[in-house]
């Protein structure tokens, strides 16, 4: 049986789309399409870029298995390396003539077994299968604070750093506290005259160490590439520890608990230490990594304002009791809408109805990949992928192989469309909600990780089970399955 070609079309450039191409592309399926609005490669590597990014997963877990990279420098290594490792991948597997740069998928449509999908300049193209790859924190959250645009100095958003603005000796605003705000406040401390974190809500820390690697380390793992995945498979399980640590209660919880707190100990001014001391659970939200934050914030020229933020004026910040905090730069480090996904893009099945409208209750998927209703359409990192304090690359991998097995059937004519069924997007998520409880991320607190009612969109067991249940053959009555000839059948 001679196998068919398919044409796949993806969206976005980031990490888990090349890692999808190039796992396509190995597979023998050349009719790849990347559509890639902006002009590089990297997705939120490219787009992040401010002083202080890292990746808080070690970036030997936070690597393709397929492409391991000996060069690291350090245990977690800074953005543009990060950046420059998935450009690098990119040309090796020779994906730049595959993206479209510059292209923005404006709606997409499903009819007669394929997807047409219609850009931002109205070209239209089509193909049988689409994956989305569009990030999961894509969209930045720009907060609703009064006279903000009346700034007389410069305003900018943590993920859209403004090169040109040279912040050494300034007087810098840093508006948030998540991972972002707790790296700027390492990236800049030392540069700026004047800093000032503004805390609406206290976060835990754990400060883990982020040793460079020795000069011979590269040679080393040159010479034997096994370290690589030796490596690789060592921080999978020290995040298995940590997972667990996550979704069940238990000793694991208690002792990185009581990490968090001894760290929060090294604060010298019980005042400092008091404002600084977070009102939940400690990973109840997604728990920042950093060595040095509390060093940073006890600097003379660092200071944390916990009043609430009344409004801007052209000259400052004006907190809750009246006070001007004279600036001239605010950094907005308010994070994304970590429910976008895929959005604003148009999606619509073969009746018409769009992810919009099924989504209406807030997005969710079948295996955090499939929607009931879209035929031949995956997603990379969708609703409920584990990404709470995880290799990401590890998830995409996982996904990206799934998606490329239902290729794979399609090219061996066991169906034209495929697509989960209701029922089992149902099941899947009711059992889901149903885990919520035993997780840390239901102790109460808000966090980006909740939805709109309250319930965390993050899968509820360990990583593991998530990439056990990826690599089972998938559960035939899970599934519909079409014929153009016959129909729907089961497979
Ligand atoms: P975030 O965790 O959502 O934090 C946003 C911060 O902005 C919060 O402290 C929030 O306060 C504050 N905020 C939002 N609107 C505000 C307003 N109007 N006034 C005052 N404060 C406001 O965003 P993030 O720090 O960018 O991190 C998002 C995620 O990106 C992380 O959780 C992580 O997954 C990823 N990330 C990863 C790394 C890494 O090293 N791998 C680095 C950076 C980011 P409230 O908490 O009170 O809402």
């Amino acid at each position: 049986m001679t196998l068919r070609q398919p044409s796949v079309g993806i969206i976005g450039a980031g990490m888990s789309g090349l890692c999808q191409a190039i796992m396509l592309r190995a597979a023998g399926i050349t009719d790849v399409t990347i559509y890639e609005k902006s002009h590089e490669v990297g997705g939120t590597w490219r787009d992040n870029t401010y002083p202080g990014l890292a990746c808080d997963v070690p970036s030997r877990f936070y690597q393709y298995t397929f492409a391991t990279n000996p060069d690291w420098t350090k245990l977690f290594s800074p953005g543009a390396e990060i950046l420059d490792y998935f450009s690098r991948a990119t040309d090796r597997y020779g994906l730049r003539d595959l993206i479209r740069f510059g292209v923005e998928i404006v709606d997409a449509s499903f009819g007669a077994s394929r997807w047409r999908l219609t850009t931002g300049a109205r070209e239209t193209a089509s193909h049988d299968f689409l994956i989305s790859a569009a990030g999961v924190l894509r969209e930045p959250r720009m907060p609703d604070i009064e006279g903000l645009a009346d700034f007389d100095g410069q305003a900018m958003h943590s993920a859209r750093w403004d090169h040109c603005v040279d912040v050494t000796g300034k007087r810098v605003a840093v508006i948030g506290t998540g991972s972002t705000g707790v790296q700027l406040v390492c990236g800049l401390a030392d540069s700026v005259s004047r800093l000032e974190l503004y805390q609406r809500s206290a976060q835990w820390v754990l400060p883990l160490p982020n040793p460079g690697y020795r000069s011979w380390t590269a040679s080393l793992h040159r010479r034997f590439p096994a370290l690589d995945m030796m490596a690789y498979r060592g921080f999978h399980r020290g995040f298995e520890f940590f997972a667990r640590a996550l979704v069940e209660p238990g000793w694991r919880r208690t002792a990185l608990a009581a990490a968090c707190r001894a760290n929060l100990r090294t604060v010298r001014d019980p005042e400092l230490r008091r404002s600084l001391t977070p009102d939940y659970q400690p990973m109840c939200r997604r728990l920042v990594i950093s060595p040095g934050f509390y060093r940073a914030m006890q600097r003379p020229n660092v200071h944390l304002v916990d009043t609430g933020i009344d409004h801007v004026t052209p000259r400052g910040i004006i907190t809750a009791d009246g006070t001007l905090h004279e600036v001239d730069v605010i950094v907005l480090a308010t994070g994304f809408d970590a429910h976008a996904f895929m959005r604003p893009m148009a999606v619509a099945g073969p009746d018409g109805r769009t992810v919009d409208q099924l989504w209406a209750d807030g997005p969710h998927a079948h295996l955090g990949v499939g929607l009931p209703g879209f035929p031949n359409f995956f997603m990379l990192m969708g609703p409920h992928s584990p990404v709470g304090n995880y290799s990401l690359t590890a998830i995409a991998e996982a996904q990206a192989g799934h998606i490329l097995r239902w290729i794979q059937r399609w090219r061996e004519r066991e169906f034209d469309t495929v697509a989960p069924t209701r029922q089992a997007t149902d099941e899947f998520n009711a059992g889901m909600r149903a885990a919520m409880p035993g997780t840390v991320w239901a102790t109460g607190c808000t966090s980006w990780y909740l939805g709109a009612d309250g319930t965390p969109e993050l899968w509820p067991w360990t990583p593991n089970a998530y990439l056990r249940r990826l690599a089972q053959d998938p559960s035939p009555r899970d599934y519909e399955l079409c014929t153009e000839l016959e129909g729907t059948r089961a497979p």
